[in-house]
């Protein structure tokens, strides 16, 4: 965790209280000295995840920031007393970095989603972000690891974005974030949106914090999923209780 930010628990992982703008005037920085960064942006299924399995919480807890993607984090955050100051999606993280990186003409590692998903973003990527340099690309349901890593290392990105969704974007992170000198980000379902397969919500969901709703409402088989939201809340009900 980076010394510079404070952080604040919430239910075993540790958040970097950050706002969107300092993580990105952070990150832009430890860039222009080629830092090694790893990026995790938490949910609540990402929480509760890590309570159940220790290894994924030991990573997490390596992670330089942490951010709160979710309001779920949020809220929490709020019931337990120690507020973080705004949510920070891996989206628009993603987003704004693709952007320095076109500005900078930076190396862009893109890795993850279906082969029609990646192929279609690489081809967004090229119109969108002209001036960016693409170091390489792979769709993220590869047999071979150790060739994907060698094309990393060979390519040497300053940025690598992994697109694997949770926790597999976190384990390949941790274990292979010595093969470049980059920022390293798990950015879940995002190139899926970037390639323009899945629609993000639009603002008005955003604004009124049921981005989540409008998510379950376009792909239904995710509610499942979503019920770690209802558990994660009364564990966050629970630890007020206790520790007042
Ligand atoms: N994915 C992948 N390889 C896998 C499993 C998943 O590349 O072995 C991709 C999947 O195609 C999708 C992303 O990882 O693009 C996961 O998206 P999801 O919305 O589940 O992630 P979340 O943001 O919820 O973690």
């Amino acid at each position: 965790m980076s010394q510079l930010f404070s952080h604040i628990n919430i239910l075993g992982t540790n958040f970097t209280k950050i706002t969107n703008q300092e993580l990105l005037n952070q990150l832009k920085k430890d860039s222009m000295l080629h830092e090694n960064r790893f990026v995790v942006t938490a949910n609540p299924e990402i929480v509760l995840f890590a309570r159940q399995n220790k290894k994924y919480a030991s990573i997490l807890n390596t992670a330089d920031y942490t951010t709160a993607d979710g309001i779920g984090i949020i809220k929490g955050a709020k019931i337990l007393g120690r507020p973080l100051p705004e949510r920070v999606t891996g989206y628009d993280t993603l987003l704004s970095l693709l952007k320095f990186a076109n500005e900078q003409k930076k190396r862009v590692f893109f890795l993850g989603a279906k082969p029609s998903v990646i192929n279609k973003l690489i081809d967004r990527i090229k119109q969108n972000y002209p001036n960016l340099i693409i170091a390489g690309h792979h769709d993220g349901y590869f047999k071979d690891e150790a060739s994907i890593v060698q094309k990393i290392k060979q390519t040497s990105p300053d940025f690598v974005f992994v697109a694997l969704g949770f926790p597999k974007q976190e384990f390949f992170i941790n274990q292979y974030r010595q093969s470049s000198q980059a920022i390293w980000m798990g950015v879940g379902g995002s190139f899926d949106v970037l390639a323009g397969i899945t629609k993000r919500a639009p603002l008005f969901w955003q604004k009124h914090h049921i981005e989540w709703l409008y998510r379950l409402l376009q792909e239904p088989s995710r509610f499942g999923r979503m019920l770690a939201l209802p558990k994660y809340l009364l564990l966050i009900f629970r630890a007020k209780i206790m520790h007042n």
